[in-house]
């Protein structure tokens, strides 16, 4: 990696902040769902164990620049505090004189929670003086929030530019290595699985990628584009059809490249026009005009998941159908499964496709579940991320 880690920075006795994500579902003022905050215990530790004293900076929803208890990280410093079986000190405001008397009275080794960052306009606005004010409360800062690295805000662009070293993160760092690495030192057969709601998402993923990878597999409701691109029936289907053409070129770029671009051959559908839900299956060929596709088919999942198993590296991002709903699952869990059982790479990112992971009990098995959505997608495109771009260069 050719950015400062934070394994690079002397952390002893010094205030260091750092950026995690810890934008995590809280429900009646308590955390409903830890992953995020776990997914930063790495750094956390790492920097307690340094004798830093650690400030701890998070957004947590859309508050839209004003202070709203609702959005409060309140519950997320009892959270972490139980988790650690540590003290994790408080503070109502990320700025002004509060947070700087917090920030003094930490000792080495202590934490210190700041109240959500977007209660202040100037954090979404990236504006120069909030950041200013951020970054007076340490000279050392950490972007361990992967997540939100596509966003140039105050605290993960803007301030990096008034404190003397910009860091990544052990989790940051762990992304950025294995999405590299499938962009600048991808192992073959490279295999991409591309699913969920739309193509126009996924448009500078898929251009980017056709450069490197030998196989790209389609599923989800984006199938239904490129199927209907081709003149294919896709009877009651979800369809962008503003994408049809951009799909087209797509398909033609694939093959000019020789990429083994693969569309569904089956599906399970319903009917939308008699009020039941009775999935069929049916192949390309026979889909009626009154059949909306719930899931790719089973033939298609085998081809799939056969593909995905001799895999030396895999990237996946979207499901296969409509998972959250019985039995429309099944196309996604069995790719999940062909994952588990690949020797190569896997690399799983996108909410829907990790909690899929989960759901089939084979996360334990995947290399690398990455923490980025629309992070994780504009990296796999080319596109430098700003959080990323404006940590210092290891010298
Ligand atoms: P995305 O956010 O683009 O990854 O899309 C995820 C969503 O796509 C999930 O909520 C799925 O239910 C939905 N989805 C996947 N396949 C289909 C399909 N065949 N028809 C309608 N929605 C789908």
């Amino acid at each position: 990696m050719t950015k400062l880690s934070i394994r690079d920075l002397s952390l002893q006795a010094q205030p260091l902040f750092i950026r995690v994500d810890f934008n995590v579902p809280i429900s009646n003022g308590v955390v409903s769902d830890a992953t995020r905050i776990e997914s930063s215990l790495p750094t956390i530790q790492y920097s307690r164990q340094g004798g830093a004293k650690v400030i701890l900076a998070s957004h947590l929803g859309r508050p839209k620049g004003q202070p709203n208890s609702k959005y409060s990280l309140r519950p997320v410093a009892s959270k972490l505090s139980e988790i650690l079986g540590a003290q994790v000190r408080f503070v109502e405001s990320c700025i002004g004189p509060e947070a700087h008397a917090a920030v003094k009275d930490l000792a080495a080794g202590e934490l210190l929670l700041l109240e959500n960052l977007r209660f202040h306009a100037g954090e979404e606005k990236n504006d120069e003086g909030f950041a200013r004010q951020l970054a007076g409360l340490a000279e050392l800062y950490v972007n361990d929030a992967f997540g939100t690295a596509h966003r140039a805000h105050a605290s993960t662009e803007g301030m990096t530019h008034f404190v003397k070293e910009a860091a990544a993160g052990l989790l940051m760092e762990r992304e950025l290595e294995y999405l590299g690495k499938v962009l600048r030192n991808p192992e073959h057969p490279l295999v991409i699985v591309l699913g969920g709601a739309k193509v126009s998402d996924k448009i500078g993923v898929i251009q980017n990628l056709l450069k490197i990878a030998d196989y790209v597999l389609i599923g989800g409701a984006m199938a239904y584009t490129f199927l209907k691109s081709q003149g294919n029936e896709v009877g009651a289907s979800l369809v962008e059809d503003d994408q049809l053409e951009l799909a087209r070129d797509l398909l033609k770029a694939a093959k000019a490249r020789g990429v083994e671009f693969l569309l569904p051959v089956d599906h399970v559908v319903i009917d939308k026009s008699s009020g039941t839900a009775d999935p069929s299956v049916v192949s390309t060929a026979a889909t009626a005009p009154v059949a909306a596709g719930m899931d790719i088919g089973p033939v298609t999942a085998r081809q799939y998941a056969e593909i995905v198993t001799g895999a030396a590296m895999v990237v996946w991002n979207g499901p296969m159908g409509v998972f959250e709903q019985r039995p429309f699952d099944r196309g996604t869990v069995l790719i999940a499964q062909a994952m588990a059982k690949c020797r190569g790479v896997t690399i799983v990112g996108g909410g829907d496709s990790v909690a899929a992971v989960h759901q089939s009990g084979v996360a334990a098995q995947i290399t690398h579940i990455s923490t980025g959505g629309g992070a994780t997608l504009e990296f796999l495109a080319g596109v430098e991320l700003p959080g990323v771009a404006a940590l210092s260069d290891k010298t």
